[in-house]
């Protein structure tokens, strides 16, 4: 009978975070991947829209990944993934010719802002002097005390920072420290990343993380497309022995090789259909009853030329929220959690060819953009999606040469960890970002020995950063192995 050290179910970048952690352990590792491909939310791909012509299929934009502790030490620059950073990381368009403009620069941004530049300084400031340790409690286990914290009185003081933060723009309390409706709009199409109601508590820790990398490390499109850091992932599993196996949707333990441990690069309700038959009910319960949130229905255009937005700068920004208004994103994710399409819905959109011109084929450009809808929805939002986008950029149809619709509940079919299309594998909220499926001490532990969830369901929660696998694999590593030390990941 097959056997390996180690089985990692899924190859998204938590799964491949696990692979390689278990690898560079000196461990022979096996990724069993259901689809064709490998990668699951950062694979780009020929949709077939244009001879050549690649296509995010899901993430596209990458303040995570190159803030993720796991691919900092991993160093995807020396492995030769080009990161280009936009000097414009976001902006958000609104009605009458005007729009915020979030730069890398935090300077400029606050000088942009005119008489909330300094509410906006205020808030930042402290928290993009020691993004360091902003990352480190964001992305940590929420287990440990980073030590980022107490490295001085400044890490204390951005802790603060994104407590206040997190109280003031997650709750009634938002609009307080701004006079004019450009900051609050800015901050509110960041904390949309959520596909939650807002204020909200969540959705802003969201916010306050998202707002910190674009003035801190930036936000970043790989050349070439998201495919990249997968990529460079496989590379050093390959290196190490690693094997992976594709077309192979797992659905029992009984499909598995015998193995040591079992890395989960899956949604919890898949963990449950896996193990059911071993594992006790409580933990089969806790499985199941996992909540999902909201979705994105995703449209990818093609366009044959620059989206003509009516504020030339916006063209410049690798990510635009295009929701309008604080009061008018609101009415959309409420509209959208209580079950209702959005009548003008939450729409984010990178065109690629702003970093990386390479992209650009014979005059023609992907265009990537997703709406937020309710759970599940099979509506084809490609009529909603160009309405918005035309509110602020008059002449934006006229462009479209070919574009593809996945409604949400179609997702599931080429990544089954988006059930109903919630992208995010979990509704985000508090006790999920804390706790992932239930509370206890060690969250990746799934209830049978050896077998761990590793996907962005478990802490720290979604986003292309490896940190759920970094986490899991390490725990796999002393438990089953009796390796204590963390692998070496530099190239
Ligand atoms: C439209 C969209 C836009 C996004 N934009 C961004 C962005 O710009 N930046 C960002 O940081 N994040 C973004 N995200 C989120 C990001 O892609 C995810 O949070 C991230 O990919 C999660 O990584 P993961 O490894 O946990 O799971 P995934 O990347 O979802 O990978 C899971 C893998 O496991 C496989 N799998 C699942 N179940 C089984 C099974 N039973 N048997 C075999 N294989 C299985 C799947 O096929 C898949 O390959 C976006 C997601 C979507 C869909």
């Amino acid at each position: 009978m097959e056997q390996a050290d180690v089985v990692v179910v899924g190859s998204g970048p938590n799964g491949m975070a696990a692979a390689v952690t278990m690898a560079r352990g000196g461990l022979e590792v096996l990724v069993i991947e259901g689809q064709e491909t490998i990668g699951g939310g950062a694979r780009t791909l020929d949709l077939g829209l244009e001879v050549g012509m690649r296509h995010d299929v899901c993430s596209a934009v990458h303040p995570m990944a190159l803030a993720s502790p796991f691919l900092r030490d991993f160093d995807l620059r020396a492995r030769g993934v080009e990161l280009a950073v936009p000097e414009l990381s976001y902006a958000q368009p609104l009605d009458g010719g005007r729009v915020g403009l979030a730069w890398h620069d935090l300077d400029r941004t606050v000088a942009g802002l005119g008489v909330d530049g300094s509410a906006w300084r205020s808030l930042f400031e402290p928290l993009v002097e020691r993004s360091d340790a902003v990352v480190a409690l964001s992305m940590g286990d929420k287990r440990s005390v980073p030590r980022e914290l107490m490295d001085g009185a400044s890490g204390l003081r951005a802790a603060l920072g994104l407590a206040r933060g997190i109280l003031t723009q997650g709750t009634r309390a938002w609009n307080r420290a701004f006079e004019d409706d450009v900051a609050p709009a800015l901050l509110t199409g960041v904390a949309a990343h959520a596909i939650a109601p807002v204020p909200g508590l969540a959705p802003a820790g969201a916010a306050l993380l998202l707002a910190t990398l674009a003035h801190s490390v930036g936000w970043p499109i790989p050349i070439g497309g998201s495919q990249a850091i997968i990529d460079a992932l496989v590379a050093d599993l390959r290196a190490h022995g690693g094997g992976l196996r594709t077309g192979a949707p797992v659905s029992s333990w009984r499909e598995l090789p015998a193995a040591r441990a079992y890395l989960l690069d899956t949604s919890p309700r898949a963990a449950a259909e896996i193990w059911g038959d071993l594992l006790p009910p409580r933990a089969v319960r806790s499985l199941r009853r996992f909540r999902y949130g909201d979705a994105a229905a995703k449209v990818d255009f093609v366009l044959s030329g620059p989206v003509p937005w009516e504020t030339p700068e916006t063209g410049q920004a690798g990510t635009v929220h295009v929701g309008g208004t604080r009061v008018e994103m609101a009415a959309a994710e409420s509209s959208v959690a209580a079950g209702r399409h959005a009548e003008q819905p939450m729409v984010l959109l990178s065109d690629p060819t702003t970093a990386d011109p390479g992209r650009e084929l014979g005059g023609l450009r992907p265009l990537w953009t997703y709406a937020h809808v309710p759970h599940g929805s099979d509506r084809d939002v490609t009529e909603d999606v160009t309405r918005q986008i035309e509110r602020f950029a008059p002449g934006f149809r006229d462009l479209v040469v070919a574009s593809r619709c996945v409604p949400a509940a179609e997702m599931e079919r080429h990544n089954a960890n988006y059930i109903g299309g919630d992208i995010a594998t979990g509704a985000v909220t508090v006790p999920r970002m804390l706790t992932g499926v239930r509370p206890a001490w060690n969250p990746y532990e799934v209830g049978v020995p050896g077998v761990y969830l590793c996907s962005s369901s478990v802490p720290p929660g979604p986003g292309v950063h490896g940190m759920g696998g970094w986490f899991a694999a390490r725990h796999a590593l002393r438990q089953r192995f009796g390796i204590s030390r963390p692998p070496v990941l530099a190239p």
